[in-house]
């Protein structure tokens, strides 16, 4: 019955997407500040019910295309931050088997097994030779 309900409510909409996500990220930073005394916290209280308007209208707003189109800009602007946080992640994950070194000549990301001293690297893609500690 509510999931019926819920589902002809969203019908036509543009429901939840990254853009979205990423506001709502935002709402709970400013949940948190929002605990601090003064003027600075009532600010931050302001600031949550603005993102949570915003939040809500994002996601039943009938003009998907227009919302879309928002959410497309927003994955472009922050394509690159979101490579480098995804790498990081990977890197972090194998940080006790690997090390990664960037060549010094094209940036290539390289990844040699830890614990194997001073080794002589070779870029897989320029070819590049240089030193590193592993
Ligand atoms: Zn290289």
């Amino acid at each position: 019955m509510i999931r019926r309900f819920l589902y002809n409510f969203m019908q036509g909409r543009n429901g939840f997407d990254d853009l979205t996500r990423f506001v709502w990220i935002l709402t709970i930073v400013f949940l948190v500040l929002s605990f601090l005394p003064g003027l600075f916290g009532f600010v931050c209280t302001l600031i949550v019910f603005a993102l949570i308007v915003y939040t809500w209208w994002r996601v039943c707003s009938r003009n998907v295309y227009k919302r879309s189109q928002e959410n497309a800009r927003y994955l472009a602007r922050t394509a690159s931050l979101r490579t480098k946080l995804r790498d990081f992640r990977i890197r972090f994950s194998m940080r006790k088997e690997y090390k990664f070194f960037t060549c010094p000549t094209c940036h290539t990301r390289l990844r040699v097994p830890r614990g194997k001293g001073k080794l002589q690297i070779t870029c897989s893609k320029c070819g590049n030779r240089f030193s590193g500690k592993t």
